[in-house]
């Protein structure tokens, strides 16, 4: 007789989300529609934790900031065609960054291939440029093999973008359960060690060093090297400079920490290691004259392509950083090592960092109105708690605040990254949010936008008011991109022709109430001029735990950094 078992049956959705839940996928961002409904209400029954955006580009960069997070893919479910394209931004944002992922995407029915289906779209295609697997399950039976393929691939080596598309009829189609075999979980990514003899090299080189520096890039914030890494700088006693998402990996505020001499202790080493940093553009390429002709390069890295880009290393570790570093920590411990305090090296970068917070706090507290940027961020960092994440974007909003807003814990920061994408930082904060309202409840999240920035997903501020998220905005509002005019003279330059004519392109719409997104949904809003209103809207939306909060900070709509040695991204200092 057959039993109960024999008979049962499920749905393609089913056998998605069951496939997921066996990888260890707790959560999923995505938009709905035809033909994923189903798999999102499978998912949530299953127990993963379904967010539902408003638009697939900022469930896309949700899901990869889970990844990074928590070093298990978010997934981002889409609909066919153009959800699925709406997406490809969030994918081609988690690539760059090296950040796991797993994108589904519904797609039009198998019978209907070429026939100018609804939505159609050659979506396993598209995807290839900017993922690391892409495929389509060939039958509900494949499903939880190719999700097992797309999880392990998003994590394993360089992390990085995969997805699996799912036709239409697989969704409801019903199967005889015993016909599908789930995968077991998928391991842990297998650790790898750089060879010995280059650890012993790479250790000699820096023994050497006259002006030892190390970079901690976000690959050492992914591999949860903090503990190694922290005891490398300390025993060694070795001058760091964190990269833009490297911040908090070693907490900000250590004595060994030379963010504040960026620009001198890249242009003066002899000696830098890279871990988890690549030598891109955030980099200067590695190249004079942002650095010494001759300086040596020791590279930390999972993906073997990545050494010897743009320059020629000193020594090569190919590996886990974490593993690495305590690889190098041993060479440390069998002869014990000191870089000398206080010496050339040391004073030269102290004197620069002394001058350069100097200057800093020189324009925080000009008591002019409207306010500057650093004026802004020194009143914004007394009041941040220390455990909060920091998500910022925008221009100079994002390139000011990470001077001045300091992080303490690794994985608490999240920018525009690699790829430098504006319109990421509410699917961050986001994922930031629910993660923290699930792990480490009271946590809050500190999303730092431009007004221009702001604008890519605002209307992602109704997702944080549905899940009643702890995330509070500030709006750095300069009425544009780069620079703003302000009221009066947009008002004047309207006098001399329609705005399309006129208008310059980077300017927005002056003193526009951003907060007032916020309080359409039930939030609370700000608009704050001065020091003192920005201290009491953020100490009130700090105190107020039972809903999140947005504060639209008028500034100078003419306000820049202040004079830099180097020009940010102009050819000339390449
Ligand atoms: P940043 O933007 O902070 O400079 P990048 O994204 O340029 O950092 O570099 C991160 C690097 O870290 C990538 O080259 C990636 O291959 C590497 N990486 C990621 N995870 C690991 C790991 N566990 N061990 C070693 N390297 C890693
Ligand atoms: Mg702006």
């Amino acid at each position: 007789a057959r039993s109960d078992r024999d008979m049962e049956q499920v749905s393609g959705a089913e056998v998605i989300a069951q496939a997921l839940k066996t990888q260890h996928v707790e959560y999923m961002f995505g938009v709905v529609g035809i033909p994923v409904i189903e798999i999102a209400v499978a998912a949530q029954k299953m127990g993963i934790r379904y967010v539902g955006m408003r638009n697939e580009q900022a469930a896309c960069y949700a899901a990869s900031a889970i990844g990074y997070l928590t070093g298990r893919p978010g997934v981002c479910l889409v609909v066919s065609g153009p959800g699925l394209i709406h997406a490809l931004g969030g994918m081609a944002n988690a690539n760059m960054n090296c950040w796991p992922v797993v994108v589904i995407g519904g797609s039009s029915e198998r019978s209907q291939e070429t026939m100018g289906a609804f939505q159609e779209f050659p979506q396993v295609e598209a995807c290839r440029l900017y993922s690391k697997f892409s495929a389509r399950p060939s039958s509900v039976e494949t499903i939880p093999s190719i999700i097992e393929k797309a999880v392990r691939s998003s994590i394993y080596g360089r992390p990085g973008a995969c997805y699996v598309d799912i036709p239409a009829d697989f969704v409801n189609l019903e199967v005889n359960v015993n016909s599908i075999k789930f995968m077991e979980r998928c391991l842990p990514p297998p650790v790898s060690m750089a060879e010995t003899s280059a650890v012993c090299a790479a250790a000699s080189v820096i023994r050497n060093a006259k002006k030892p520096l190390l970079i901690i890039g976000k690959g050492a914030a992914y591999a949860h090297a903090e503990e190694h890494l922290r005891r490398l700088v300390e025993q060694c006693k070795l001058p760091f400079l964190p990269t833009p998402m490297g911040k908090g990996v070693i907490p900000d505020n250590h004595p060994n920490c030379v963010a504040a001499a960026r620009s001198r202790a890249l242009q003066f080493a002899d000696v830098i290691v890279l871990f988890g940093a690549r030598l891109n553009w955030i980099l200067h390429f590695g190249l004079p004259p942002r650095y010494q002709p001759d300086v040596k390069f020791i590279q930390v890295d999972i993906c073997a392509e990545e050494l010897g880009n743009n320059v020629k290393p000193a020594v090569t570790l190919l590996g886990d950083i974490n593993a690495v570093t305590k690889q190098l920590l041993e060479q440390f411990d069998k002869t014990p090592w000191q870089y000398p305090p206080e010496n050339s090296w040391w004073k030269t970068l102290r004197e620069k960092m002394k001058s350069n917070e100097a200057a800093s706090k020189e324009l925080a507290s000009q008591k002019s109105l409207p306010m500057n940027y650093y004026t802004v961020f020194y009143h914004v960092q007394e009041q941040l708690p220390r455990d909060c994440f920091v998500v910022s974007e925008g221009a100079n909003t994002m390139d000011i605040g990470r001077t001045v807003l300091q992080n303490y814990l690794p994985r608490h920061r999240l920018d525009a990254g690699t790829f430098g994408t504006m319109g990421v930082g509410l699917g961050f904060a986001i994922a930031a949010a629910v993660m923290a309202k699930d792990r480490s409840p009271g946590q809050r999240v500190i999303c730092v936008e431009g007004d221009s920035a702001f604008g890519f997903s605002g209307m992602e501020v109704e997702t944080i008011c549905r899940y009643n998220l702890p995330i509070i905005l500030l709006v750095v509002n300069n009425n544009g991109i780069y620079q703003g005019f302000d009221a009066d003279s947009w008002e004047e330059m309207l006098k001399s022709g329609d705005a399309t004519a006129v208008a310059p392109p980077a300017c927005l719409l002056p003193n526009s109430h951003y907060e007032q997104v916020m309080t359409a949904f039930g939030g609370k809003g700000y608009f704050v001029q001065t020091p003192e209103e920005l201290r009491k809207s953020l100490s009130e939306s700090l105190a107020d735990t039972t809903k999140p909060s947005l504060i639209n900070i008028m500034i100078e709509p003419q306000a820049t950094r202040k004079p830099q040695d180097f020009h940010w991204l102009t050819r000339s200092n390449m």
